[in-house]
Protein backbone atom coordinates (compact mmCIF):
# COMPACT_ATOMS: atom_id res chain seq x y z
CA UNK A 1 0.00 0.00 0.00
CA UNK A 2 0.57 3.33 -0.37
CA UNK A 3 3.16 5.69 1.91
CA UNK A 4 1.60 7.76 4.54
CA UNK A 5 2.38 10.44 3.15
CA UNK A 6 0.55 10.57 -0.12
CA UNK A 7 -2.87 12.03 -0.44
CA UNK A 8 -5.16 9.29 -1.60
CA UNK A 9 -6.54 9.49 -4.87
CA UNK A 10 -8.75 6.75 -6.55
CA UNK A 11 -8.89 5.92 -10.27
CA UNK A 12 -12.82 5.12 -10.95
CA UNK A 13 -12.89 2.84 -13.91
CA UNK A 14 -16.48 2.51 -15.38
CA UNK A 15 -18.31 0.12 -17.65
CA UNK A 16 -19.77 2.68 -19.87
CA UNK A 17 -23.58 0.54 -20.72
CA UNK A 18 -26.67 -0.32 -19.60
CA UNK A 19 -26.88 1.07 -15.37
CA UNK A 20 -23.49 -0.07 -14.55
CA UNK A 21 -21.64 3.33 -14.85
CA UNK A 22 -24.13 5.23 -12.56
CA UNK A 23 -24.00 2.06 -9.78
CA UNK A 24 -19.62 2.44 -9.62
CA UNK A 25 -20.59 6.80 -9.79
CA UNK A 26 -23.51 5.61 -6.75
CA UNK A 27 -20.90 3.98 -4.36
CA UNK A 28 -18.38 6.52 -5.24
CA UNK A 29 -20.67 9.52 -4.38
CA UNK A 30 -21.46 7.61 -0.82
CA UNK A 31 -17.08 7.31 -0.69
CA UNK A 32 -16.84 10.61 -2.01
CA UNK A 33 -18.88 12.06 1.41
CA UNK A 34 -17.36 9.08 3.73
CA UNK A 35 -14.17 10.08 2.39
CA UNK A 36 -14.00 13.75 1.92
CA UNK A 37 -9.75 13.61 1.98
CA UNK A 38 -9.80 11.10 -0.96
CA UNK A 39 -10.18 12.79 -4.73
CA UNK A 40 -11.83 10.36 -6.83
CA UNK A 41 -11.35 10.40 -10.68
CA UNK A 42 -13.68 8.59 -12.67
CA UNK A 43 -13.29 7.60 -16.02
CA UNK A 44 -16.44 6.55 -18.53
CA UNK A 45 -16.98 6.73 -22.39
CA UNK A 46 -18.14 10.89 -22.90
CA UNK A 47 -21.66 9.50 -23.34
CA UNK A 48 -22.07 7.71 -20.58
CA UNK A 49 -20.03 10.61 -18.06
CA UNK A 50 -22.73 12.93 -19.73
CA UNK A 51 -25.62 10.53 -19.04
CA UNK A 52 -23.99 9.92 -15.30
CA UNK A 53 -23.29 13.17 -14.15
CA UNK A 54 -25.99 14.88 -15.93
CA UNK A 55 -26.51 18.42 -14.16
CA UNK A 56 -26.22 17.68 -10.76
CA UNK A 57 -23.61 18.87 -8.37
CA UNK A 58 -20.48 17.22 -8.32
CA UNK A 59 -18.83 16.61 -4.66
CA UNK A 60 -15.53 18.40 -4.67
CA UNK A 61 -13.85 15.38 -4.53
CA UNK A 62 -14.69 13.75 -7.68
CA UNK A 63 -13.82 14.49 -10.97
CA UNK A 64 -14.72 12.72 -14.27
CA UNK A 65 -12.87 12.42 -17.47
CA UNK A 66 -13.61 11.02 -20.70
CA UNK A 67 -12.67 7.69 -22.39
CA UNK A 68 -12.35 6.36 -26.39
CA UNK A 69 -15.25 4.48 -26.83
CA UNK A 70 -13.47 2.67 -29.57
CA UNK A 71 -16.17 3.59 -32.38
CA UNK A 72 -13.72 4.44 -35.31
CA UNK A 73 -13.75 8.16 -36.00
CA UNK A 74 -16.13 9.06 -38.64
CA UNK A 75 -18.37 5.57 -38.36
CA UNK A 76 -21.98 5.27 -37.37
CA UNK A 77 -22.96 4.78 -34.00
CA UNK A 78 -23.71 0.81 -33.67
CA UNK A 79 -26.68 -0.01 -33.86
CA UNK A 80 -26.55 -3.31 -30.67
CA UNK A 81 -25.31 -2.92 -27.54
CA UNK A 82 -23.29 -5.87 -28.36
CA UNK A 83 -21.68 -4.26 -30.76
CA UNK A 84 -21.28 -0.91 -28.65
CA UNK A 85 -19.61 -3.22 -26.41
CA UNK A 86 -17.39 -5.19 -28.57
CA UNK A 87 -16.25 -2.06 -29.84
CA UNK A 88 -15.13 -0.68 -26.34
CA UNK A 89 -13.61 -3.69 -25.43
CA UNK A 90 -11.24 -3.81 -28.13
CA UNK A 91 -10.16 -0.44 -27.48
CA UNK A 92 -9.76 -1.76 -23.46
CA UNK A 93 -7.13 -1.75 -21.55
CA UNK A 94 -5.01 1.18 -24.34
CA UNK A 95 -8.06 3.70 -23.76
CA UNK A 96 -8.23 3.57 -20.19
CA UNK A 97 -4.31 4.24 -20.14
CA UNK A 98 -4.27 6.71 -22.33
CA UNK A 99 -7.04 8.85 -20.43
CA UNK A 100 -5.60 7.73 -16.70
CA UNK A 101 -1.95 8.94 -18.17
CA UNK A 102 -3.17 12.15 -19.19
CA UNK A 103 -5.26 12.60 -16.08
CA UNK A 104 -1.95 12.04 -14.12
CA UNK A 105 -0.34 15.02 -15.73
CA UNK A 106 -2.37 17.51 -14.20
CA UNK A 107 -3.21 15.75 -10.97
CA UNK A 108 -1.36 13.71 -8.23
CA UNK A 109 -0.79 9.61 -8.74
CA UNK A 110 -3.05 7.13 -8.45
CA UNK A 111 -3.42 5.44 -4.57
CA UNK A 112 -5.91 2.90 -5.81
CA UNK A 113 -7.96 1.57 -8.80
CA UNK A 114 -11.33 1.20 -8.29
CA UNK A 115 -13.34 -0.18 -11.06
CA UNK A 116 -16.63 -2.21 -12.48
CA UNK A 117 -15.57 -5.88 -11.82
CA UNK A 118 -16.52 -6.29 -16.02
CA UNK A 119 -13.04 -4.31 -16.41
CA UNK A 120 -10.88 -7.42 -15.99
CA UNK A 121 -7.74 -5.67 -17.11
CA UNK A 122 -8.13 -2.92 -14.34
CA UNK A 123 -5.66 -5.90 -12.09
CA UNK A 124 -2.89 -4.94 -14.46
CA UNK A 125 -3.29 -1.43 -14.64
CA UNK A 126 -3.54 -1.25 -10.75
CA UNK A 127 -0.50 -3.50 -11.11
CA UNK A 128 1.14 -1.68 -13.22
CA UNK A 129 1.07 1.45 -11.00
CA UNK A 130 1.77 -0.58 -7.67
CA UNK A 131 -1.39 0.24 -6.08
CA UNK A 132 -4.49 -2.13 -4.47
CA UNK A 133 -7.53 -3.19 -7.56
CA UNK A 134 -11.15 -3.17 -5.75
CA UNK A 135 -13.80 -4.26 -8.12
CA UNK A 136 -17.26 -3.28 -7.88
CA UNK A 137 -19.56 -6.59 -8.82
CA UNK A 138 -23.17 -4.87 -9.54
CA UNK A 139 -25.30 -7.59 -9.09
CA UNK A 140 -25.76 -10.49 -6.42
CA UNK A 141 -22.97 -12.87 -4.79
CA UNK A 142 -24.92 -15.53 -6.90
CA UNK A 143 -24.04 -14.43 -10.13
CA UNK A 144 -20.31 -13.47 -9.22
CA UNK A 145 -19.88 -17.33 -7.60
CA UNK A 146 -20.81 -18.77 -11.49
CA UNK A 147 -18.37 -16.55 -12.90
CA UNK A 148 -15.40 -17.17 -10.20
CA UNK A 149 -16.42 -21.10 -10.41
CA UNK A 150 -16.64 -20.72 -14.72
CA UNK A 151 -13.67 -23.05 -15.28
CA UNK A 152 -14.86 -25.63 -12.35
CA UNK A 153 -18.25 -25.74 -14.03
CA UNK A 154 -16.72 -26.14 -17.66
CA UNK A 155 -14.90 -29.03 -16.38
CA UNK A 156 -17.79 -30.42 -14.77
CA UNK A 157 -19.93 -30.72 -17.67
CA UNK A 158 -17.12 -31.34 -20.20
CA UNK A 159 -17.93 -28.19 -21.71
CA UNK A 160 -13.64 -27.69 -21.80
CA UNK A 161 -11.39 -25.42 -20.69
CA UNK A 162 -11.17 -21.92 -21.06
CA UNK A 163 -8.04 -20.98 -22.74
CA UNK A 164 -5.56 -18.92 -21.20
CA UNK A 165 -7.14 -15.32 -22.35
CA UNK A 166 -10.71 -17.30 -22.31
CA UNK A 167 -11.03 -15.71 -25.80
CA UNK A 168 -12.32 -19.45 -26.86
CA UNK A 169 -12.87 -22.55 -24.90
CA UNK A 170 -10.30 -25.35 -25.75
CA UNK A 171 -11.90 -28.96 -25.64
CA UNK A 172 -15.07 -29.84 -27.24
CA UNK A 173 -15.63 -25.66 -28.04
CA UNK A 174 -19.07 -26.65 -27.86
CA UNK A 175 -21.47 -24.81 -25.49
CA UNK A 176 -24.53 -27.00 -23.89
CA UNK A 177 -27.80 -26.65 -25.69
CA UNK A 178 -31.11 -28.63 -25.47
CA UNK A 179 -30.26 -29.28 -22.02
CA UNK A 180 -31.30 -26.71 -19.71
CA UNK A 181 -32.91 -28.82 -17.59
CA UNK A 182 -29.86 -31.22 -16.29
CA UNK A 183 -28.64 -30.79 -13.17
CA UNK A 184 -25.20 -29.41 -12.37
CA UNK A 185 -23.12 -31.49 -9.76
CA UNK A 186 -22.52 -28.92 -6.71
CA UNK A 187 -21.14 -25.76 -7.05
CA UNK A 188 -19.25 -24.75 -3.96
CA UNK A 189 -21.96 -21.74 -1.41
CA UNK A 190 -24.27 -22.61 -4.41
CA UNK A 191 -27.81 -24.21 -4.09
CA UNK A 192 -28.85 -27.60 -6.35
CA UNK A 193 -28.77 -25.76 -9.93
CA UNK A 194 -29.39 -26.90 -13.27
CA UNK A 195 -27.98 -25.60 -16.57
CA UNK A 196 -30.93 -23.23 -17.76
CA UNK A 197 -29.84 -21.76 -13.90
CA UNK A 198 -26.89 -20.21 -15.19
CA UNK A 199 -25.61 -16.77 -16.91
CA UNK A 200 -25.34 -17.17 -20.83
CA UNK A 201 -21.64 -17.46 -21.47
CA UNK A 202 -20.65 -20.15 -18.73
CA UNK A 203 -21.73 -23.23 -20.66
CA UNK A 204 -24.54 -21.61 -22.73
CA UNK A 205 -24.78 -19.47 -25.56
CA UNK A 206 -21.43 -18.03 -27.26
CA UNK A 207 -18.79 -18.91 -25.24
CA UNK A 208 -16.50 -17.04 -27.77
CA UNK A 209 -18.10 -13.66 -27.49
CA UNK A 210 -16.13 -10.71 -25.92
CA UNK A 211 -18.87 -10.16 -23.51
CA UNK A 212 -18.40 -14.00 -22.31
CA UNK A 213 -14.94 -14.05 -22.73
CA UNK A 214 -14.91 -10.37 -20.27
CA UNK A 215 -16.92 -12.52 -17.59
CA UNK A 216 -14.55 -15.53 -17.65
CA UNK A 217 -11.26 -13.51 -16.82
CA UNK A 218 -13.23 -11.49 -14.65
CA UNK A 219 -13.42 -14.90 -12.68
CA UNK A 220 -9.97 -15.50 -12.93
CA UNK A 221 -8.75 -11.83 -11.63
CA UNK A 222 -10.66 -11.76 -8.69
CA UNK A 223 -8.36 -13.81 -6.67
CA UNK A 224 -5.61 -10.76 -7.00
CA UNK A 225 -8.73 -7.93 -6.00
CA UNK A 226 -7.49 -6.21 -2.22
CA UNK A 227 -11.32 -6.46 -1.88
CA UNK A 228 -14.15 -7.61 -3.95
CA UNK A 229 -17.02 -5.18 -3.68
CA UNK A 230 -20.60 -6.60 -4.02
CA UNK A 231 -24.15 -4.89 -4.26
CA UNK A 232 -25.84 -7.59 -1.76
CA UNK A 233 -25.51 -8.19 2.15
CA UNK A 234 -24.09 -10.80 3.41
CA UNK A 235 -27.36 -12.64 5.44
CA UNK A 236 -28.67 -12.73 2.24
CA UNK A 237 -26.67 -14.89 0.25
CA UNK A 238 -24.11 -16.69 3.79
CA UNK A 239 -23.29 -19.59 1.90
CA UNK A 240 -21.88 -17.92 -1.01
CA UNK A 241 -20.70 -15.05 1.02
CA UNK A 242 -18.60 -17.84 3.21
CA UNK A 243 -17.15 -19.83 0.24
CA UNK A 244 -16.36 -16.59 -1.58
CA UNK A 245 -14.67 -15.54 1.66
CA UNK A 246 -12.13 -18.06 1.44
CA UNK A 247 -11.66 -17.32 -1.96
CA UNK A 248 -10.85 -14.31 -2.22
CA UNK A 249 -8.51 -11.49 -0.08
CA UNK A 250 -11.83 -9.57 1.09
CA UNK A 251 -15.55 -10.29 0.18
CA UNK A 252 -17.16 -6.80 0.78
CA UNK A 253 -21.02 -6.86 0.54
CA UNK A 254 -21.99 -3.40 0.95
CA UNK A 255 -25.32 -3.06 -0.62
CA UNK A 256 -28.19 -3.12 -1.73
CA UNK A 257 -27.69 0.04 -3.47
CA UNK A 258 -31.32 0.10 -4.11
CA UNK A 259 -31.96 0.39 -0.34
CA UNK A 260 -29.05 2.79 0.81
CA UNK A 261 -28.72 5.46 -2.34
CA UNK A 262 -31.84 4.67 -4.49
CA UNK A 263 -31.71 6.88 -7.49
CA UNK A 264 -34.07 9.77 -7.41
CA UNK A 265 -37.26 8.20 -9.04
CA UNK A 266 -38.22 11.16 -10.53
CA UNK A 267 -41.77 12.78 -9.77
CA UNK A 268 -44.87 10.15 -9.55
CA UNK A 269 -46.11 12.05 -12.64
CA UNK A 270 -48.73 9.32 -13.83
CA UNK A 271 -50.53 9.24 -10.16
CA UNK A 272 -49.76 6.17 -9.28
CA UNK A 273 -48.72 6.55 -5.60
CA UNK A 274 -52.25 8.40 -5.16
CA UNK A 275 -54.36 5.19 -6.83
CA UNK A 276 -52.84 2.64 -4.86
CA UNK A 277 -53.62 4.40 -1.84
CA UNK A 278 -57.23 3.56 -2.68
CA UNK A 279 -56.67 0.00 -2.98
CA UNK A 280 -56.68 -2.43 -0.31
CA UNK A 281 -53.94 -3.70 1.59
CA UNK A 282 -51.83 -6.15 -0.38
CA UNK A 283 -54.46 -6.29 -2.94
CA UNK A 284 -52.91 -5.32 -6.00
CA UNK A 285 -50.39 -7.21 -8.61
CA UNK A 286 -47.57 -4.55 -9.77
CA UNK A 287 -45.59 -5.47 -13.05
CA UNK A 288 -42.07 -4.45 -14.00
CA UNK A 289 -39.18 -6.08 -16.18
CA UNK A 290 -36.40 -3.36 -15.98
CA UNK A 291 -34.75 -1.16 -17.93
CA UNK A 292 -33.41 -3.36 -20.25
CA UNK A 293 -35.77 -6.12 -22.12
CA UNK A 294 -39.37 -6.79 -21.98
CA UNK A 295 -41.03 -9.79 -22.79
CA UNK A 296 -42.29 -11.45 -26.17
CA UNK A 297 -45.25 -9.77 -27.85
CA UNK A 298 -47.29 -13.19 -27.08
CA UNK A 299 -46.12 -13.54 -23.62
CA UNK A 300 -47.72 -9.52 -22.68
CA UNK A 301 -51.39 -10.91 -24.15
CA UNK A 302 -51.34 -13.19 -22.38
CA UNK A 303 -49.85 -11.56 -18.90
CA UNK A 304 -53.29 -9.00 -20.02
CA UNK A 305 -55.03 -11.97 -20.05
CA UNK A 306 -54.24 -13.58 -16.99
CA UNK A 307 -54.83 -10.80 -15.22
CA UNK A 308 -58.27 -9.60 -16.94
CA UNK A 309 -59.25 -13.58 -15.59
CA UNK A 310 -58.24 -13.25 -11.93
CA UNK A 311 -59.88 -9.56 -12.03
CA UNK A 312 -57.19 -8.36 -9.15
CA UNK A 313 -56.36 -4.73 -9.15
CA UNK A 314 -52.97 -4.54 -11.04
CA UNK A 315 -49.98 -1.32 -11.85
CA UNK A 316 -47.88 -2.19 -14.81
CA UNK A 317 -44.82 0.10 -15.93
CA UNK A 318 -44.76 -0.90 -19.82
CA UNK A 319 -42.96 1.57 -22.20
CA UNK A 320 -46.11 2.77 -24.41
CA UNK A 321 -44.54 1.00 -27.68
CA UNK A 322 -44.84 -2.46 -26.25
CA UNK A 323 -48.42 -1.88 -25.22
CA UNK A 324 -49.77 -2.18 -28.52
CA UNK A 325 -49.13 -5.97 -28.31
CA UNK A 326 -51.79 -6.01 -25.39
CA UNK A 327 -55.13 -7.73 -26.49
CA UNK A 328 -57.92 -5.60 -28.37
CA UNK A 329 -59.95 -3.22 -25.96
CA UNK A 330 -57.60 -4.65 -23.08
CA UNK A 331 -57.40 -0.86 -21.40
CA UNK A 332 -61.22 -0.02 -22.07
CA UNK A 333 -62.22 -2.97 -20.09
CA UNK A 334 -59.70 -2.73 -17.34
CA UNK A 335 -60.50 0.96 -16.76
CA UNK A 336 -60.60 1.35 -13.44
CA UNK A 337 -59.26 -1.97 -12.47
CA UNK A 338 -55.83 -1.44 -13.52
CA UNK A 339 -52.80 1.23 -14.40
CA UNK A 340 -50.82 1.02 -17.33
CA UNK A 341 -47.94 3.23 -17.02
CA UNK A 342 -44.73 3.65 -18.99
CA UNK A 343 -42.42 4.27 -15.92
CA UNK A 344 -43.14 3.85 -12.53
CA UNK A 345 -41.85 5.19 -9.11
CA UNK A 346 -41.15 1.44 -8.58
CA UNK A 347 -38.97 1.31 -4.89
CA UNK A 348 -41.81 3.30 -3.40
CA UNK A 349 -44.69 1.10 -5.25
CA UNK A 350 -43.52 -1.99 -3.43
CA UNK A 351 -42.97 -0.44 -0.52
CA UNK A 352 -46.86 0.86 -0.33
CA UNK A 353 -49.06 -1.35 1.55
CA UNK A 354 -51.82 -1.85 -1.36
CA UNK A 355 -48.99 -4.24 -3.20
CA UNK A 356 -49.57 -7.91 -2.71
CA UNK A 357 -47.45 -9.29 -5.40
CA UNK A 358 -44.69 -8.30 -7.93
CA UNK A 359 -44.14 -9.76 -11.37
CA UNK A 360 -40.54 -9.21 -12.50
CA UNK A 361 -38.13 -10.64 -14.23
CA UNK A 362 -35.63 -10.93 -11.73
CA UNK A 363 -33.70 -8.47 -12.29
CA UNK A 364 -30.76 -7.77 -9.21
CA UNK A 365 -32.56 -4.23 -8.07
CA UNK A 366 -35.48 -5.32 -8.68
CA UNK A 367 -34.75 -8.26 -6.20
CA UNK A 368 -33.75 -6.09 -3.37
CA UNK A 369 -36.20 -3.60 -3.66
CA UNK A 370 -38.97 -5.99 -3.49
CA UNK A 371 -37.37 -7.80 -0.32
CA UNK A 372 -37.19 -4.24 1.25
CA UNK A 373 -41.05 -3.88 0.42
CA UNK A 374 -41.49 -7.25 1.80
CA UNK A 375 -43.37 -8.02 -1.73
CA UNK A 376 -43.82 -11.70 -2.68
CA UNK A 377 -42.35 -12.27 -6.29
CA UNK A 378 -43.89 -13.89 -9.19
CA UNK A 379 -40.96 -14.11 -11.76
CA UNK A 380 -40.41 -14.96 -15.37
CA UNK A 381 -36.56 -14.51 -15.86
CA UNK A 382 -35.60 -13.08 -19.73
CA UNK A 383 -31.89 -13.24 -19.67
CA UNK A 384 -28.01 -12.90 -17.51
CA UNK A 385 -27.96 -13.50 -13.72
CA UNK A 386 -32.12 -13.21 -13.71
CA UNK A 387 -32.43 -16.63 -14.06
CA UNK A 388 -30.44 -17.50 -10.84
CA UNK A 389 -31.72 -14.74 -9.11
CA UNK A 390 -35.10 -16.45 -9.89
CA UNK A 391 -33.49 -19.84 -8.34
CA UNK A 392 -32.37 -18.30 -4.84
CA UNK A 393 -35.92 -16.40 -5.31
CA UNK A 394 -38.12 -19.82 -5.06
CA UNK A 395 -35.71 -22.57 -4.09
CA UNK A 396 -33.54 -20.98 -1.26
CA UNK A 397 -34.87 -17.80 0.14
CA UNK A 398 -38.80 -18.92 -0.64
CA UNK A 399 -40.05 -15.54 -1.19
CA UNK A 400 -41.48 -15.82 -5.06
CA UNK A 401 -42.17 -18.74 -7.50
CA UNK A 402 -41.41 -18.90 -11.03
CA UNK A 403 -44.00 -19.11 -13.76
CA UNK A 404 -45.43 -22.37 -14.58
CA UNK A 405 -42.96 -23.47 -17.60
CA UNK A 406 -41.35 -20.36 -17.35
CA UNK A 407 -43.25 -18.47 -19.56
CA UNK A 408 -46.29 -16.11 -19.49
CA UNK A 409 -49.90 -18.07 -20.51
CA UNK A 410 -52.95 -16.91 -19.40
CA UNK A 411 -53.21 -19.63 -17.00
CA UNK A 412 -49.73 -19.59 -15.82
CA UNK A 413 -50.54 -16.50 -15.04
CA UNK A 414 -54.18 -16.86 -13.17
CA UNK A 415 -52.61 -19.70 -11.24
CA UNK A 416 -49.55 -18.19 -9.55
CA UNK A 417 -51.43 -14.98 -8.42
CA UNK A 418 -54.02 -17.12 -7.15
CA UNK A 419 -50.95 -18.83 -5.13
CA UNK A 420 -49.46 -15.73 -3.76
CA UNK A 421 -52.90 -13.58 -3.33
CA UNK A 422 -55.41 -16.11 -2.47
CA UNK A 423 -54.09 -19.37 -0.96
CA UNK A 424 -52.13 -19.81 2.43
CA UNK A 425 -49.27 -20.64 0.62
CA UNK A 426 -49.04 -17.01 -0.37
CA UNK A 427 -49.13 -15.97 3.23
CA UNK A 428 -46.16 -18.00 4.10
CA UNK A 429 -44.35 -16.36 1.20
CA UNK A 430 -45.08 -13.11 2.66
CA UNK A 431 -44.09 -13.74 6.24
CA UNK A 432 -40.86 -15.06 4.65
CA UNK A 433 -39.74 -12.02 2.41
CA UNK A 434 -40.92 -9.73 5.22
CA UNK A 435 -39.15 -11.74 7.50
CA UNK A 436 -35.65 -11.31 5.15
CA UNK A 437 -36.71 -7.29 4.86
CA UNK A 438 -36.35 -7.01 8.60
CA UNK A 439 -32.68 -8.71 8.20
CA UNK A 440 -32.04 -6.73 5.30
CA UNK A 441 -32.91 -3.83 6.97
CA UNK A 442 -30.67 -4.30 9.76
CA UNK A 443 -27.87 -5.16 7.64
CA UNK A 444 -28.04 -1.53 6.25
CA UNK A 445 -28.34 -0.24 9.84
CA UNK A 446 -26.19 1.33 12.12
CA UNK A 447 -23.40 -1.56 13.15
CA UNK A 448 -25.28 -3.82 10.18
CA UNK A 449 -22.72 -6.02 8.20
CA UNK A 450 -23.14 -3.49 4.97
CA UNK A 451 -22.57 -0.49 7.26
CA UNK A 452 -19.33 -2.14 8.84
CA UNK A 453 -18.02 -3.51 5.45
CA UNK A 454 -18.43 -0.17 3.77
CA UNK A 455 -15.85 0.79 6.46
CA UNK A 456 -13.97 -1.17 5.99
CA UNK A 457 -13.44 -0.27 2.24
CA UNK A 458 -13.32 2.91 2.79
CA UNK A 459 -10.50 1.81 5.29
CA UNK A 460 -8.61 0.48 1.78
CA UNK A 461 -8.02 4.31 0.76
CA UNK A 462 -5.83 5.36 3.66
N1 LIG B 1 -37.47 0.88 -12.34
C1 LIG B 1 -38.30 1.92 -11.94
N2 LIG B 1 -39.48 2.10 -12.60
C2 LIG B 1 -39.90 1.31 -13.62
C3 LIG B 1 -39.06 0.23 -14.01
C4 LIG B 1 -37.85 0.04 -13.34
O1 LIG B 1 -37.98 2.67 -11.01
O2 LIG B 1 -40.98 1.56 -14.15
C5 LIG B 1 -36.18 0.70 -11.64
C6 LIG B 1 -36.29 -0.38 -10.58
O3 LIG B 1 -36.77 0.18 -9.37
C7 LIG B 1 -34.87 -0.89 -10.48
C8 LIG B 1 -34.31 -0.66 -11.88
O4 LIG B 1 -35.20 0.23 -12.53
O5 LIG B 1 -34.12 -0.13 -9.53
C9 LIG B 1 -34.24 -1.95 -12.68
O6 LIG B 1 -33.12 -2.66 -12.26
P1 LIG B 1 -33.05 -4.24 -12.28
O7 LIG B 1 -31.70 -4.62 -11.79
O8 LIG B 1 -34.18 -4.83 -11.57
O9 LIG B 1 -33.27 -4.63 -13.80
P2 LIG B 1 -32.54 -4.19 -15.17
O10 LIG B 1 -33.13 -2.90 -15.60
O11 LIG B 1 -31.06 -4.09 -14.87
O12 LIG B 1 -32.88 -5.32 -16.09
Amino acid sequence: HQSKTTKPHVAVLAFPFGAHAAALLNLTRRLAVAAPDVTFSFFSTAKSNCSVFGRDHLHDNIRNYDVADGIPAGDQLPRYPVEAIGLFLKASPDNFKKALEEARATSRQFTCVLSDAFLWFAADIADELGVPWVPLWTAGLCSLSTHYYTDFIRHMTHVGSTGEKCGSTVGTKASIVGNEDQPLESIPGLPPLRVGDLPEGIITGNLDSPFASMLCQMGKMLPRAAAVVVNSFRELEPTIFDDLKSKLYKCLTVGPFAILTPPPSGPDETGCLPWLDQQRTHSVVYLSFGTMTTPQPEELAAIAEGLEAKGAPFLWSLREKFQEHLPTGFVERTRGKGVLVPWAPQKLILEHPAVGVFVSHCGWNSVTESIAGGVPMVYRPLYGDQKLNGRMVSDVWRIGVEIEGGVFTRDGVVNALDLILSKDEGTKIREKVGALSEIEKKAVGPGGSSTENFKTLVHIFY
